[in-house]
């Protein structure tokens, strides 16, 4: 039997190349760094974490790349919908929990690599669970869960131990209709740009207003809503819409096409009109592979020393071609996080405190679904507990010009975040 023959069932020949790489130098290595068994030992013996929607591709990738001690936390059970891209899932698995399933697929395919699964939120755990990693690697699908690990790991740095540092390597894939985008970042807490500093680029997407799709429809997934939200409504009051029925997503297709027809929208599909309707991101895996690969390739470099890490921000575009942008992302004093300044905003005087509070869950710059907020001298709004929210209550008709001053600061707070976030309000 020849030597140089791979056998992934004992595991040893499986990484050659990945130790030939890690024995020499690359042109960009720093000098402090020392090739060979320690760094392999770095490797073998980092702990790392990961989470969120990228999962399957990343844990794949962490486990084919070397790393043997990995925990992953999620909160979901898989559904059949997953099965097309998530490929660590199989019809038997419907039901259960992706962790354990994710865990225990990759244990039995890659020898020697330790899994330890968790099902439940980012949330869950605490600073003391989070100090035993030594990277930590998220590719979440909700924008609060990200902001919630950035502001627990730049809270966890004491500048006395370099151990309390943690690299937030950080993969995203855009999630709507037709997109194929994406973005890499590397986030040393405190010391580089942080998630909350880069909070406007990342706007949420307005919804398609519900006149444009009950009057003037401009894409096939227009026709679609409209034949989900209003048509079925109209017609089809007395039965429950039932995503998994066929006879109910028949109805909504062949609605959906007669009002396109009518507009001359060209497009709308059957495989289209359960995506729209399901809420299903179409053929995206090739996005999530892309990501979770330089993602996890960071987490190498980290890990390892042995080239240096992105600074700090790839963006990936795949719509047309493939195309990709590194830069490096700004950190901000007025980062509510990382930074000691009230960040500016821009108000209009006029505006009552109940519509300001609204407008905060649209605004790029702060994105709060259930803010709270007070000046230093008082309370403006409160919802908890519910005799402050009731006393305060009468604030949310008066103008904020009756509030507050101009370029006055004021510190609002969200049950989603642990911290305040400062902001200086400027009248217009
Ligand atoms: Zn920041």
């Amino acid at each position: 039997m020849s030597t140089s023959v791979i056998t992934p069932s004992t595991g040893q020949n499986r990484w050659n190349h990945l130790h030939k790489v890690l024995s020499k130098p690359g042109p960009f290595s720093d000098e402090d760094w020392v090739p060979g068994q320690d760094t392999i030992n770095a490797l073998e013996s980092s702990k790392i974490f990961g989470a969120g929607g990228l999962g399957c591709e990343i844990l794949k990738n962490l486990a084919l790349s070397g790393f043997k001690d990995i925990h992953v936390i999620d909160m979901d059970t898989i559904d059949i919908s997953n099965l097309n891209r998530q490929f660590l899932f199989r019809q038997a698995d419907i039901g259960k929990p992706k962790a354990e399933v994710a865990a225990a697929f990759v244990e039995r395919r890659v020898k020697g690599v330790k899994i330890t699964p968790y099902v439940g939120k980012i949330q869950d755990k605490d600073e003391d669970y989070y100090m035993q990693f030594k990277i930590i690697i998220c590719g979440l699908d909700s924008i609060e869960a990200r902001r919630w690990i950035n502001s627990t790991l730049v809270g966890m740095v004491d500048l006395e131990d370099p151990e309390s540092l943690k690299p937030l390597i950080d993969g995203g894939t855009e999630g709507s209709w037709l997109s194929a985008r994406g973005q890499a970042r590397v986030i040393l807490p405190t010391l580089s740009s942080c998630i909350e500093c880069q909070l406007d680029m990342h706007a949420p997407r307005p919804a398609v207003p519900l006149c444009t799709i009950a009057t003037i429809p401009r894409q096939p997934q227009h026709c679609i809503e409209w034949a989900h939200q209003i048509a079925w409504q109209e017609k089809r009051k007395d039965d429950t819409f039932d995503s998994d029925d066929m006879e109910h997503i028949s109805w909504i297709y062949n609605t959906a096409l007669e009002r396109s027809h009518q507009f001359h929208i060209h497009g709308v599909t059957f495989q289209m009109t359960q995506g729209v309707v399901k809420n299903i991101i179409p053929a995206i895996a090739s996005t999530n592979a892309v990501i979770a690969a330089s993602t996890t390739s960071e987490v190498l470099k980290i890990a390892t020393s042995c080239n240096p890490y992105l600074e700090n921000y790839m963006m990936y575009a795949g719509e047309e071609g493939v195309y990709t942008y590194t830069f490096e992302a700004e950190k901000k004093a007025d980062c509510p996080v990382c930074g000691n300044l009230a960040r500016n905003m821009n108000v209009d005087a006029n505006m009552t405190l109940g519509d300001f509070i609204d407008s905060l869950g649209e605004k790029a710059e702060a994105q709060l679904k259930k803010p709270s907020m007070r000046t230093e001298e008082k309370t403006l709004y409160q919802r908890f507990p519910p005799q402050l929210e009731e006393h305060t209550r009468p604030n949310l008709q008066l103008k904020l010009r009756e509030l507050v001053e101009d370029g006055q600061e004021i510190a609002v707070s969200d049950p989603a975040y642990t911290i305040d976030f400062r902001f200086r309000l400027h009248f217009k």
